[in-house]
């Protein structure tokens, strides 16, 4: 196919067969015809695929598409193949044979896209061949994961790095939907592209109602929420493989059409749901992260994460698989104290120092968001670096804003329990004390002496938990993340413990099933 000399606007039509371009996509594709080079973040579903298809038509040679996804490559050639692009993949799921092909055919010229594993395209004998013929642009896909900072970094990405000094006259475009600003800055350093234009388009998806609701009884939350569902398909993400097949079993028991999905399935069963939720034969399926890299399902009406998601960028990406036909969609947070310990457990075994920091920093984030008793959609658009003029409207804070009260003596009661406890323990022994638990270790500890046990009866477990959080969250307590969450006072605490201050707090926001029934 040559359309060199064209208006990329009737490529647009007549190749890929949109009308119009969406934001960026114009100035971003003529960039590059022009030779210049970009870094592009754009959420899923942006329509970053066009910003540099469309160029590899437009200028002479072959574009070099990388990307981390072998199953991704090939849905792409697919589709590019039924507009008569001429397209291809060069991975390790070729038989010697084939891949010998495909490098003749490079070789000849018969390419207008190639897609290439970072290790392939970075192997000596790959860049040996590249030499030998126009290479129209690099694109690099999923570009975070040249970045440490991003939350999926893959060591095969950080020898992209050489190819501005290789082939320093073809212009790279780097793509990305998910990045901080940490993540961005590392990714344009390592690639290169400190002159490049930036690209940053609205990550705003207004369609997506976010509640966090405390977990509480988490199958029965579910349940609750998927009651109102009615049959509207949706994904129920968890973090283990068990807790994903337990998940499933319970939904199946209810009688609703559901499946797991996880990495410890074969194949062919993985596509089986894959292939059934796309065409609405499956209601809910229950995965892991894993499911929904590259299943383009437009009428996904609800997201639910059952635990904590690890960082923000996973929790939008996972959400984002919600409402892409820009109908209202929901996305529920099942926010429980205990996944934090287990997700920090999880960082502490790491092996990498730094990469421990990174995690525990970006683990924090998502932690202060589910705290956050602000607009939902300002605190998380906030984390991408942009800003919202007011707040959104629909969220659980917005629709529902939390009912302050004064909260002074039930503080008091919370910091002076630590305190007596020594200020060695966590949350849920502070909690049982005030509680007046019968458990054996208060009674070991003698913990039922204690003048703070059993001040607290005439509130739940839930809501002690949600009022400690808040302390933490306001400063007035401090975990000790090291040394299994122990509750601990600050400075900020004497004047509130002596009586010289008042506290006003959220009344915590515990409701079974989630929140309230949207209105609708
Ligand atoms: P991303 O890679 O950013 O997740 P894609 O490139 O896969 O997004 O595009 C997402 C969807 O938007 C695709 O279904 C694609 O066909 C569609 N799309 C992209 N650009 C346009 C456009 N200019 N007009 C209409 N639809 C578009
Ligand atoms: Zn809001």
């Amino acid at each position: 196919m040559s359309v060199l000399k064209r208006d990329p606007l009737d490529t647009l039509h007549s190749v890929f067969g949109y009308r119009s371009f969406r934001p960026f996509q114009q100035q971003i594709v003529d960039g590059l015809i022009a030779g210049q080079s970009a870094f592009v973040l754009m959420p899923t579903g942006g329509g970053k695929s066009i910003c540099y298809q469309l160029p590899a038509l437009h200028r002479p040679g072959t574009a070099i598409v990388v990307s981390p996804l072998i199953s991704l490559m090939k849905d792409q050639v697919d589709a590019l193949r039924v507009n008569g692009v001429r397209a291809a993949f060069y991975n390790s799921s070729l038989r010697s044979a084939e891949a010998r092909q495909v490098l003749a055919q490079l070789h000849d010229g018969q390419f207008d896209l190639l897609y290439v594993a970072p290790e392939r395209l970075m192997s000596e004998g790959f860049l040996e061949r590249l030499r030998q013929v126009p290479v129209a642009l690099f694109a690099i896909d999923e570009a975070h994961c040249v970045s440490q900072w991003g939350h999926d970094f893959r060591p095969e990405y950080v020898q992209l790095g050489n190819l501005r000094m290789l082939f320093p006259e073809v212009p790279l475009i780097a793509l990305t939907a998910t990045a901080d600003a940490q993540t961005r800055e590392e990714i344009l350093q390592r690639l290169g592209l400190n002159n490049a234009a930036s690209f940053i388009a609205g990550f705003d998806r207004p369609n997506i109602r976010y509640s966090v609701v405390e977990k509480s009884k988490p199958a029965r939350q579910l349940m609750d929420f998927l009651g109102r569902q009615k049959n509207q398909s949706g994904i129920v993400y968890a973090l283990s493989r068990k807790r994903v097949e337990e998940v499933t079993k319970k939904l199946q028991q209810a009688g609703l059409s559901a499946a797991a999905y996880h990495a410890g399935l074969g194949d062919e069963e993985r596509r089986r749901v894959q292939e059934e939720f796309l065409q609405d034969d499956l209601q809910v399926v229950v995965a892991t992260v894993a499911f929904g890299m590259g299943i383009d399902k437009s009428n996904v009406r609800f997201v639910v994460h059952y635990d904590l998601p690890k960082n923000i960028e996973s929790y939008y990406q996972e959400t984002g698989r919600a409402g892409r036909d820009g109908l209202p969609a929901e996305a529920l947070l099942l926010f429980g104290y205990g996944d934090i310990a287990i997700s920090r457990g999880l960082i502490e075994q790491g092996r990498n120092e730094r990469q421990k920091r990174i995690d525990l920093h970006k683990l924090n984030s998502m932690v202060a968001f589910a705290e956050a008793q602000l607009c939902r959609r300002r605190v998380l658009l906030g984390y991408f670096g942009e800003q919202l003029e007011a707040d959104c409207g629909n969220c659980d804070i917005c629709l529902d804003p939390p009912e302050l009260y004064d909260a002074t003596e039930d503080a008091q009661k919370a910091l002076s329990c630590v305190f007596r406890v020594g200020q060695r323990f966590g949350a849920g022994h502070v909690i049982d004390v005030l509680r007046g638990a019968k458990n054996q270790r208060v009674g070991q500890l003698g913990h039922d002496k204690l003048s703070t046990y059993g001040i607290g009866r005439d509130h739940s477990q839930e809501a002690w938990g949600s009022l400690l959080r808040q302390l933490i969250h306001l400063g007035y307590l401090e975990q000790d993340v090291g040394n299994y969450s122990i509750l601990k006072l600050t400075a900020t605490a004497r004047p509130l413990l002596r009586g010289e201050e008042v506290l006003n707090l959220a009344r915590p926001r515990v409701r079974v099933g989630g929140t309230k029934k949207p209105s609708s």
